[in-house]
């Protein structure tokens, strides 16, 4: 058995695959819609429950997690799986339409393309009685908002997990992802002090003022070479135009490729000192994902996804992106971390988000191979 025998085998499926994908899109699940998630959650039980393992269940304040169990050798390699989407209900015109070579719907593209890849990759394996490592599939509701209630399982299943395969989709070039930046988000105010514009403006601290200072500081700190950027991309402040503005706020978007960067652009922001007289500067926030940095394992990882892509006739590059995933989580761990291993698309956020239909075997086919070489 080789790669070409199970692209063959995903080819005759192809009008079998869209069905299920149309089924799972269908069910729209945006983060924090319960209904929505349950539907979703309940799809997955039907069409994963029957596979081999053991399918169980937690519920969260964000909505179910599910987790499949499936015996094999070693530890276990550990899939993650996300089925919240972006898109509020009811987002797209229709929630899943063909359009020439295009599937369109919400979150077609990340990541339930990935999931329905995932399931037929399995559904081929035991079709052909092919030996698996050890697997873990988590599949989680909230990874779009930053995962709050999935972290924890998923940091304490990627502890005992020999790799990590998200099925994000791969980069519009179509490669897989070893690089993921590493995601901050933080809070600057600044306290000043009211007072009357018209009567007494010299008793008055501007918070706007001070801020304003502070908001190029904060910019001045960005890498660009480096691939370090800050984004003050939030902005409130003062009460009335006739007061002197006592508060204002800043929220900052920072994005790295490493912890070093973080560190260097978090020290920066601690020590911002107040420009005016009489004015305070508070910082708040963090990092929410830790950079996901290239190790020697996690390019090994990749560079068995790469032969198998070259026998598929994929051309697979190492791919670096500014977006965060859960695997930035996993990666932080120290565990070989490789991520895009769902469906060729694009527009991913947008209305417009598709896979590419004629594309749909070789993907699937990759992971299949994948999961029997590991
Ligand atoms: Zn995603």
């Amino acid at each position: 058995m080789g790669a070409m025998e199970s692209l063959r085998w995903m080819e005759a499926r192809l009008p079998e695959i869209l069905k299920d994908l149309e089924a799972f899109v269908r069910r729209e699940s945006p983060s924090g819609d319960l209904e929505g998630l349950e539907a979703a959650a309940r799809f997955l039980e039907e069409a994963f429950g029957p596979l081999e393992g053991r399918l169980s269940r937690k519920d969260t304040p964000a909505g179910p997690v599910l987790l499949l169990k499936r015996e094999g050798e070693g530890a276990p390699v550990l899939l993650l799986c996300h089925y919240d989407t972006v898109h509020p209900k009811g987002s797209f015109p229709e929630p899943f339409r063909l359009e020439r070579e295009k599937a369109i719907g919400p979150g077609v593209y990340d990541m339930k393309g990935g999931i329905i890849a995932l399931l037929y990759a399995l559904r081929y394996a035991e079709a052909t009685g092919r030996r698996l490592p050890a697997l873990e599939v988590l599949f989680t509701p909230d990874e779009e908002v930053g995962s709050p209630e999935s972290r924890p399982l998923i940091e304490a299943a990627a502890k005992k997990a020999r790799a990590v395969l998200v099925l994000e989709p791969p980069t519009p070039e179509g490669h897989l992802k070893v690089a993921r930046k590493g995601v901050g988000l933080y809070r600057l105010r600044a306290i000043g002090k009211a007072a009357h514009q018209g009567v007494e403006p010299e008793k008055g601290v501007n918070a706007i003022l001070e801020l304003a200072h502070q908001v190029l500081k904060v910019a001045a700190l960005e890498d660009r070479e480096k691939g370090t950027t800050l984004g003050p991309n939030r902005i409130r402040g003062g009460t009335a135009t006739n007061v002197v503005a006592e508060e204002a706020e800043v929220e900052i978007d920072l994005r790295a490729w490493t912890l070093e960067e973080v560190q260097r652009v978090e020290e920066g922001l601690k020590a911002l000192k107040p420009v005016l007289p009489g004015a305070r500067l508070v910082l708040s926030g963090g990092l929410n994902r830790p950079p996901m940095e290239p190790t020697e394992a996690s390019l090994a990882l990749f560079a068995k996804a790469r032969a198998i892509g070259e026998a598929l006739g994929l051309r697979l590059e190492p791919g670096r992106v500014g977006g965060g995933s859960d695997g930035n989580f996993t990666a932080a761990l120290g565990v070989p971390t490789l991520d895009g291993l769902g469906l060729f698309g694009g527009d991913a956020h947008q209305k417009t988000e598709y896979v590419v239909v004629p594309e749909i075997p070789r993907r699937t086919a990759l992971l299949a191979e994948l999961l029997a070489a590991l």
